[in-house]
């Protein structure tokens, strides 16, 4: 396969698309990044490295930290233990709803949305002594990269507007989901948020779900197998909201996103890949970002369909 040229001819086509989304505003951070950055990066298990644009720029992960909470999560807790307090259905809602947790007494659909996210953050705080040192050597050890770490004004600027996260934690701890005091679990979620990393850090981490729970230069084992499978299909199902039925039907792999622009996907057995656009669709995902994935799998003729 000549990813090269394909990736030369996606950044040619990204050149001629018409961007219509737009940059994520609601803290004022993010609402100052510029709109034409665009950058993506193949890691390929075969042959490596393949990017260009803006891929060693680091940006807001947002909501891609959810699945290294969860990957954390299920390093340390039995999985019967965390599937109890967190569900693995589709929402088919935004990531930020309160509706259907009030109908589902406090189980968020899953680990992907703010609730189940909220949650797995809450278990992470009883099961770790340091949770945030913890969540930033993990990324760190997986990303083989110990500088990263959070963007303090993001991390500030998100805390003035989390009345809604908070309204989350409210409602799922009326029902007796959420165990340690809201204000501590608000903080260490938007710290999740806040981490900074760049289109190939990314695609660097994201490798052990690529490589059956494995770092691809040491082998060594992060999870086993059977756990990356289940986060595998928790992404496929779950890791775009209420787009995540049309991200498996243009793109076709399993893979998350964040309202800072950026998606990682995963062809297990193949490849990760990182894009980052910020403006956002109105679903919340990167608009140039899901067009640049639908061409690398149609280019390809490779998805895991
Ligand atoms: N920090 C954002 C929030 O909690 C993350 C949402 C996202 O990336 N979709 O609202």
């Amino acid at each position: 396969m000549n990813y090269k040229e394909i990736l030369e001819q996606i950044q040619t086509e990204i050149h001629t698309q018409v961007n219509t989304g737009k940059v994520a505003t609601y803290i004022p951070e993010l609402a100052k990044i510029d709109a034409e950055k665009f950058g993506m990066n193949l890691y390929c298990i075969n042959s490596g490295h393949y990017q260009f644009g803006d891929y060693s720029e680091r940006f807001s992960i947002q909501s891609i930290s959810k699945v290294f909470g969860l990957t954390l999560a299920m390093c340390i807790v039995e999985d019967n233990e965390l599937f109890k307090r967190v569900d693995v259905e589709p929402s088919g809602d935004p990531f930020n709803s309160l509706v259907q947790l009030e109908y589902e007494n406090g189980i968020p659909r899953n680990p992907f949305i703010n609730a189940g996210a909220l949650v797995v953050s809450d278990i992470l705080i009883s099961a770790l002594d340091k949770p945030k040192q913890e969540f930033l050597d993990f990324i760190r050890e997986i990303a083989d990269e110990p500088t990263i770490d959070i963007n303090p004004s993001v991390f500030e600027s998100e805390k003035k507007f989390s009345h809604r996260n908070a309204a989350l934690l409210n409602l799922m701890k009326s029902f007796g989901n959420i165990n340690n005091p809201i204000e501590e679990v608000l903080d260490f979620y938007i710290f999740q948020c806040a981490v900074e990393m760049s289109c190939k850090e990314l695609s660097t981490a994201f490798m052990i779900y690529a490589n059956q729970g494995k770092k691809l230069i040491t082998e060594k084992e992060i999870l086993p197998s059977n756990k990356i499978k289940r986060i595998n299909a928790i992404m496929q199902t779950c890791g775009f909201y209420d787009e995540a039925g049309e991200f498996t039907f243009r793109v076709g792999l399993p893979g998350k996103s964040g309202v800072g622009g950026g998606i990682t996907a995963v062809h297990p057995g193949q490849y990760t890949v990182t894009v980052w656009s910020p403006p956002l669709n109105p679903k919340g995902n990167s608009e140039l970002g899901m067009y640049a994935l639908e061409r690398l799998t149609t280019l390809t003729g490779l998805s895991i369909f």
